[in-house]
């Protein structure tokens, strides 16, 4: 019999797991909560950054494999408070089980001021602006709406999105498929100062070059790197410096910067190092951050000098990493937010394998790499799968669908995503652009449906 193997979570590493265990012979039933498949590439990756967003057709090409069947809009999780499906019902109804719904949450900072009004999550903006249904329009929209200076706290690539976003001419934007409520958002804010926080030095920022090079060339756009303490490198950046080519560029690039002359452009984005959020100020909402400086030691780590000062600010992006969330009935290490696992193997307490329950992605190794981190890493999980299941009998039947059917569940199909498809095309046509998200649930799903 062949076996019936559960992806949880369609996003990059559940649709590289799926196309590995379908060209192992598998039948894989890929469920997603959302009603469209794609995760972080639909709701993470910045609308503007094309050449990355159409790994999607890649990802597509998945599902459009015999052997693959999509379940979106079904929830796994704890069926009493909600969702449609346990995880011990899928145990119960595959060979295996692989878990791959990625890290959605946000990480704290941890310090006063952090919630006041004005003060947001990336995860929660990102969603924002690439029209997830369970974004916080009114949140954002209030929030950028004040705002004239902006501070984006971190130095990673979604603060370079972040931060790109809010100070790129409307043109590039427009091409895009942003909601129009979003465009017109953006269109209307009066943003002009962005200001960008990093807790260490320049050699320790996460950033990729072709992301931070291109803050430099937005059209009226002035980057501004106005401290030159910060490239009398300690010798732990210095040391960076010299080992890691990518980091040396990214060095060299900040530096040229620390030296141009401005533009006169009336956008300014002004990026900080050695200073880390100390306290966010505000009566009824955010009007200042206080940063203290930092100094850099011999292991690379931070510490506080004492010293402050204010940036005045009326929007604040927490833009710190990403974190992951327990599911009920799995294990969860929760000081490093992942499933625990032994080659893509859960774990359980005592470190022994908890039977038929796999893990691949973000969830299984941590909000870090780039898209194609995830097809090495689902392929390592599959081959642990592969190797376990090996001369088993496959259990046979439908998967988790008469569960489905009994509780009135009805998901997305590959023909349902097929209709948004080509709804989210026709509404950007109708608009001079390729596409235009959908970004309500009952529109998606009612595109589906049509
Ligand atoms: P990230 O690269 O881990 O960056 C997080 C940033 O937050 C770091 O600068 C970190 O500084 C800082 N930080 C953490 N805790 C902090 C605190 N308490 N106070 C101040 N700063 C703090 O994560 P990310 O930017 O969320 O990106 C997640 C992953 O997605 C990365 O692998 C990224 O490359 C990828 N991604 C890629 C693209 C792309 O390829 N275009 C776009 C978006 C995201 P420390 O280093 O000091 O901890």
């Amino acid at each position: 019999m062949t076996l019936r193997i559960a992806v949880v979570g369609a996003g990059p590493s559940g649709l590289y797991a799926a196309d590995a265990l379908a060209s192992a012979g598998a039948e894989v039933d890929v469920l997603d909560k959302l009603p469209v498949p794609f995760g972080l590439v639909r709701y993470g990756v910045a609308p503007d950054h094309f050449s990355i967003r159409s790994v999607r057709d890649t990802l597509a090409k998945v599902l459009d494999r015999p052997e693959v069947r999509l379940l979106a809009g079904v929830e796994v999780g704890d069926v009493g408070a909600g969702a449609d499906v346990s995880v011990d019902e899928l145990v119960a109804s595959y060979d295996g089980v692989v878990l791959t719904y990625g890290a959605a949450r946000d990480r704290r900072l941890d310090v006063p001021g952090e919630d006041l009004p004005g003060s947001v999550a990336a995860t929660d903006f990102v969603a924002w602006y690439c029209g997830h249904p369970d974004a916080d329009r009114e949140t954002m929209e209030a929030a950028l709406a004040h705002a004239r200076s902006v501070v984006v706290i971190g130095v990673g690539n979604v603060a370079v999105d972040v931060t790109r976003v809010l100070t790129a001419p409307m043109e590039r934007l427009e091409a895009t498929d942003m909601p129009q409520h979003v465009l017109d958002a953006l269109r209307a804010s009066h943003v002009n100062d962005v200001h960008v926080l990093g807790r260490r030095g320049p050699a320790q920022a996460t950033w990729t070059t072709k992301e931070l090079k291109e803050l430099g060339e937005l059209e009226g756009v002035d980057v501004v790197v106005d401290d030159p303490h910060d490239f009398e490198l300690e010798p732990v950046s210095a040391s960076l410096v010299e080992s890691d080519r990518v980091v040396a560029r990214n060095v060299d690039i900040l530096k040229s910067w620390s030296e141009h002359v401005l533009d006169g452009s009336h956008k300014h984005i002004h990026l900080h190092f050695h200073s880390r959020p100390h306290q966010l100020h505000g009566t009824d909402r955010v009007d200042t951050v206080v940063v203290e400086r930092t100094t850099v030691d011999g292991t690379g780590a931070a510490h506080g000098t004492g010293e402050t000062y204010e940036v005045g600010a009326q929007l604040v992006v927490r833009s710190v990493g990403y974190r992951g969330t327990a599911l009920p009935g799995v294990p969860f290490d929760a000081r490093r937010n992942v499933i625990p696992n032994v080659e893509g193997r859960v774990v359980d307490a005592d470190g022994s394998p908890v039977p038929g329950l796999y893990v691949a992605g973000w969830i299984k190794r941590g909000p870090t790499g780039i898209i194609g981190t995830n097809k090495k890493d689902a392929g390592a999980t599959v081959t642990s799968l592969l190797a376990d299941l090996e001369g088993a009998a496959g259990k046979g039947g439908d998967g988790v669908v008469p569960v489905l059917v009994e509780r009135g569940v009805a998901p997305v199909d590959i023909e349902g995503w097929r209709r948004i498809d080509a709804a989210e095309r026709a509404l950007g046509s109708s608009r001079g652009r390729e596409r235009t998200t959908l970004h309500e649930r009952d529109a998606l799903v009612s595109a589906a449906r049509t």
